[in-house]
């Protein structure tokens, strides 16, 4: 998608703080973070939104990146929250899909 922000990140035109990337994701700091750790885990592939992922393996794939990102990769070892804005009622700006992983504060629910 030649006008989605994140499909830029992906294709290097856009700069991005990566902490993770392979064949299926990338990883990246928000630009504004809402707590100490703050990284977006998006796919390759373009998703506009949660209710276009129809693809139960793309679903399952994603949630044991961020898993394994969060576990792994950034060491949160006290926890962490994961977060999916879906479409303008819930808050989403950037219409690929991609999962919030917050960490290093309390968060408010
Ligand atoms: P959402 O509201 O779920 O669509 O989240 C979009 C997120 O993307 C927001 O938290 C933004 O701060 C973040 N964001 C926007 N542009 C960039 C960028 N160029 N690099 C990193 N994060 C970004
Ligand atoms: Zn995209």
């Amino acid at each position: 998608m030649s006008n989605c922000l994140f499909c830029k990140i992906i294709d290097g035109t856009i700069p991005s703080d990566k902490v993770y990337e392979d064949g299926d994701v990338l990883a990246f700091r928000d630009i504004h973070p809402k707590a100490p750790v703050h990284v977006l885990v998006i796919p390759r592939q373009h998703v506009a939104t949660l209710t276009d992922a129809q693809d139960p393996e793309l679903l399952g794939m994603l949630m044991d990146r961020v898993r394994m990102i969060a576990d792994k990769v950034l060491n949160l070892t006290a926890g962490y929250r994961i977060v999916i804005n879906v479409r303008e009622g819930g808050g989403q700006e950037v219409f690929h899909l991609h999962l919030h992983i917050l960490s290093g504060k309390k968060l408010p629910f």
